[in-house]
């Protein structure tokens, strides 16, 4: 094949591997969601198992690729990080994301009879879009993830007030739409606070701020392994070498600003 006289249209291809040296954020997001949302009835404005069944894909996703070394989800939407020293495809755009984003929908199908045992998939089914980014310095990398954290609490603040305005309000989408037009985050605490009775605080983490997954590159032994105390703001992300603890290498699942007990030694 490589010598047929058609081989000269390889030529037409463009190269596009990352700047080496650079954290590799691939970012997919669900493919007209929306509609999807309504049509399997999920519960809004969050779905537990849907936000389960995307943590378990991710996962799996991390499995997969020994190179991820952290996961940012929230809503339809995950973040996989490569490590800076990835060389996995040669860093070429095209085949990080679109392993990742093949990866992940065909986990997302494969599980979800497992969320959703009473709800056949039938087409359209789920697809999820994706893009590669790089990020030079370890700050860069951090405020991306803030970027996607606060990306989070903004819509999830507006869609807790505005379905607790349907739902317990009685108000249509319209009418709840215009209460909360010019409004701020101090006024919708307010609307839940005052109108319904809801402190914002108290709704679950993994809602208002998304979930983590990493690696853990460093075991500790097990006798002092009984928890993780996680930070209030983003945790700082394993940006150790990783490579002397490879082998070791397992992902957790953790939402963020919780004590979660530590899981089981498997190695
Ligand atoms: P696009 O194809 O442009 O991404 P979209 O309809 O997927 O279009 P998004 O901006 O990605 O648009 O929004 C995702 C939608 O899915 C939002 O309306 C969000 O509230 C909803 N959604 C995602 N996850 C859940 C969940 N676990 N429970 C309830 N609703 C969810
Ligand atoms: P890569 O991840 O680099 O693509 P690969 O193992 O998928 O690695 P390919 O060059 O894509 O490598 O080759 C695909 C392999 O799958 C070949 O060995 C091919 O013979 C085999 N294969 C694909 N389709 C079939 C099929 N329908 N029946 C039998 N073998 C198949
Ligand atoms: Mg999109
Ligand atoms: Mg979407
Ligand atoms: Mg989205
Ligand atoms: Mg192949």
């Amino acid at each position: 094949m490589a010598n047929s006289k058609y081989g000269y249209v390889r030529s037409f291809e463009q190269p596009d591997s990352l700047l080496s040296n650079t954290w590799i954020v691939v970012r997919i997001d669900g493919r007209g969601f929306s509609k999807l949302t309504a049509k399997y009835k999920f519960i809004k404005p969050n779905d537990r198992n849907a936000l389960d069944l995307m943590n378990a894909a991710a996962e799996a996703v991390m499995k997969e690729l020994p190179d991820l070394v952290l996961a940012y989800g929230n809503s339809d939407e995950y973040s996989f990080v490569f490590h800076k020293d990835c060389v996995l495809f040669e860093r070429r755009a095209s085949k990080l994301t679109t392993t990742i984003v093949s990866t992940f929908t065909s986990y997302y199908v494969f599980l979800w009879s497992t969320y959703f045992p009473d709800k056949p998939l039938t087409p359209p089914l789920p697809s999820f879009d994706g893009r590669a980014v790089c990020y030079p310095s370890d700050i860069n990398l951090r405020d991306y993830m803030s970027w996607r954290q606060v990306d989070c609490h903004i819509n999830n603040l507006y869609n807790t007030t505005f379905w607790t305005l349907v739902q317990q309000g009685g108000m249509g989408a319209q009418e709840a739409e215009q209460r909360l037009s010019g409004t701020v985050s101090s006024d919708k605490n307010e609307i839940l606070f005052k109108d319904f009775g809801i402190n914002y605080n108290n709704e679950p983490e993994c809602f208002k701020k998304g979930t983590v997954l990493y690696r853990d590159f460093f075991p500790t032994p097990a006798a002092q392994r009984t928890s993780l105390q996680t930070l209030a703001a983003f945790p700082s992300p394993p940006i150790a070498s990783p490579q002397p603890t490879r082998p070791y290498f397992r992902p957790v699942s953790q939402p963020i600003g919780r004590t979660i007990p530590y899981p089981q030694d498997q190695v």
